[in-house]
């Protein structure tokens, strides 16, 4: 039988505090619980908030820890061009329609719509309102004609044709700290027309992820509650792109003293400073349930 293989994804865009050490741990207990491979993956597709001394402090910090991952780690900016690839077999699969939108124009359309019937517009489970299909009947010729002038353009998933070429359903195994496997029901349409390639990069952060869990052959995927409805999103482009689904574990998120969840962007405790206030990585495991 094949090991089992867990990855740690951070992106290099801050520090990493409590919750990403949680992660970390989390999986390379797994990984060795189960026997398995503890793999670590950059995920710095994002080029403007990404930074080199954030990636090295990762390595840093995740070795401080005491965890020992396998060489070489995967960048996802090194892979553009798989990516790109994988997009173009979406694109000739009719799955994909170009978006030339700007969040503005967006915002706009959604409060005309609101307007108009009197009721609120649809939300994705993170809170963003649907996308309202604005560019999804342009003529192939409009654009043609507008990809060639140079007009900025996202690349959207055609939901409603998706769900005539792949009605599903859909669902994926979870599994528990004791190894048990559940069946969960996935709905992947609630999240719209979902952008699998930005403007400004080849990619987005659904695409990438079920890309490079299937190239490192990532058997189980680790990762916080918050990307739990992701997860029904992600089983979409697998089918989608002939990719095998992992199985899931969506842990608990840690939380800060006044309950929100901890983030880079609310500065949360950095383990950097919980090190430089005299926390030795055995404090930090024994904090965290280890
Ligand atoms: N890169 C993502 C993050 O830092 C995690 C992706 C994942 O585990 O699927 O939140």
């Amino acid at each position: 039988m094949t090991k089992p293989v867990f990855r740690f994804a951070p992106s290099p865009n801050g520090r990493l505090h409590l919750g990403h050490a949680y992660s970390a741990l989390l999986n390379a207990d797994f990984a060795k619980r189960f026997g398995g491979r503890f793999l670590l993956r950059i995920e710095d597709i994002d080029i403007a908030r990404c930074r080199p001394e954030f990636e090295a402090a990762i390595y840093e910090d995740l070795a401080w820890l005491g965890l020992v991952w396998e060489s070489p780690v995967r960048r996802q900016s090194e892979h553009f061009s798989d990516y790109r690839a994988a997009f173009l077999r979406l694109k000739e699969r009719g799955a994909v329609y170009p978006c030339f939108c700007s969040r503005k124009e967006i915002t706009a359309a959604i409060a005309c719509q609101e307007t108009e019937t009197d009721r609120p517009w649809p939300r994705d489970p993170d809170g963003t309102p649907l996308y309202p299909g604005t560019c999804r009947n342009l003529s192939d010729e409009e654009a043609e004609r507008r990809i060639a002038s140079g007009e900025p353009h996202a690349w959207r998933l055609d939901s409603a044709q998706l769900q005539r070429m792949l009605p599903g359903p859909y669902r994926y195994r979870r599994f528990d700290r004791e190894g048990r496997e559940e069946i969960v029901a996935a709905d992947p349409w609630r999240w719209g027309d979902t952008v699998v390639v930005r403007k400004e990069t080849p990619t987005s952060y659904h695409f990438s992820v079920v890309l490079d869990d299937a190239l490192q052959g990532i058997t189980h995927v680790v990762r916080g509650q918050d990307l739990e409805a992701a997860t029904d999103l992600h089983v979409l482009l697998q089918t989608l792109l002939g990719l095998p689904t992992p199985l899931y574990h969506h842990h608990g998120l840690v939380l800060d003293q006044t309950g929100d969840k901890l983030a880079k962007s609310r500065q949360s405790t950095s383990l950097a400073e919980a090190r430089a206030a005299g926390l030795d990585p055995q404090a930090i495991r024994q904090r965290l349930g280890f």
